[in-house]
């Protein structure tokens, strides 16, 4: 199934895409899945379990948000990871978005 725009009554096909913060509602999915993916990781030995990264909250993982050329944001914002309030890609506010996103993060030194 092709992933389909997310403005408001849009069917169009996904061609751009940009991350923000999930919901509390979007959240409570992501969490039980990763507590399953834990006890399942910790069953398997639970003599010496594994070193477990730490549960998904809302500040340490982001949801896609997916538009199609018609509806996406611009370029620079799309770069940064949105709060879970932004309604973007809303038409009301196109190419910007309603959130005050968060800053880049710094470069990788490697680079
Ligand atoms: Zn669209
Ligand atoms: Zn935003």
């Amino acid at each position: 199934m092709p992933i389909l725009c997310m403005a408001v009554d849009c069917g169009n096909r996904a061609t751009f895409q940009w991350q923000r913060r999930p919901t509390d509602a979007e959240l409570v999915p992501i969490i039980a899945m990763a507590e399953a993916w834990r006890a399942e990781m910790i069953a398997t030995n639970p003599e010496n379990p594994p070193r477990l990264p730490p549960l998904p909250d809302a500040t340490n993982i982001t949801v896609p948000v997916y538009a199609c050329a018609e509806h996406e944001i611009d370029m620079d914002l799309a770069c940064h990871t949105h709060q879970a309030t932004c309604t973007a890609p809303n038409p009301a506010n196109l190419p910007g978005c309603d959130c005050d996103p968060e800053p880049l993060p710094p470069p990788d030194p490697q680079d």
